[in-house]
């Protein structure tokens, strides 16, 4: 007898019989139309590596300098931790708490979390460890503002650019790798796909 796979909407919580897809289609819930998931044919191997590749742009965006300004003989760098602690110098100390909290802290958390599920569904001998990982990734994904950050950067550069010479720094652009390769992530290491990881690997552990 072929197992029936089961999945809840996550917006109504009807419990719909789960059809297999082709890669690119999605599912979406009959009674509210809520999206459930989507077979992009991701990997569990391609996944760890962008996991790997969020380590080293998270890794060089916070050691080398986000950007320079070249102003009369003068230029001065920054870092990401430096422009955060600035504000704490100009008594902004509730801002740069934020600005640490939610462009390094919540972000290396997210991606700490990130390579633990994955490891641990492709090297792991106990398999049961990943569902609490999984409930907190998911409510961290919102507070890790990267792009917000990038985003108050780009309004500051565009004002600057006439007052003195800017030099974008490394920081700079595996920052903007980093958001797009974490937006990425966000669509592969779904809840749906970390339990077919799951269901797979446990049946290859079986055999
Ligand atoms: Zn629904």
């Amino acid at each position: 007898m072929s197992e029936v796979k089961l999945v809840v909407c996550h917006e109504c919580d009807l419990i719909c019989q789960e059809k297999t897809l082709a890669v690119g289609e999605a599912a979406s819930c009959p009674r509210c139309r809520a999206k459930l998931f989507q077979h992009r044919g991701s990997t569990l191997e391609q996944t760890l590596a962008m996991a790997f590749t969020t380590v080293i742009l998270f890794l060089i965006m916070n050691t080398f300098p986000l950007m320079a300004l070249h102003l009369q003989q003068n230029t001065r760098e920054t870092s990401l931790l430096g422009a955060a602690l600035a504000m704490w110098d100009r008594e902004m100390p509730v801002l740069c708490v934020l600005v640490i909290l939610t462009t390094i802290v919540a972000p290396a958390m997210q991606i700490g979390i990130e390579i633990y599920v994955l490891s641990r569904l492709k090297w792991g001998k106990q398999l049961k460890t990943t569902g609490l990982p999984m409930v907190i990734l998911q409510k961290l994904r919102p507070w890790s503002m990267v792009e917000v950050f990038m985003l108050g950067l780009l309004v500051s550069l565009v004002k600057l650019k006439d007052l003195a010479d800017i030099i974008v720094g490394p920081a700079f652009w595996s920052c903007s790798g980093l958001i797009v390769v974490s937006a990425y992530m966000g669509t592969m290491l779904t809840p749906h796909n970390v339990w077919n990881w799951f269901q797979q690997r446990k049946s290859d552990v079986q055999v």
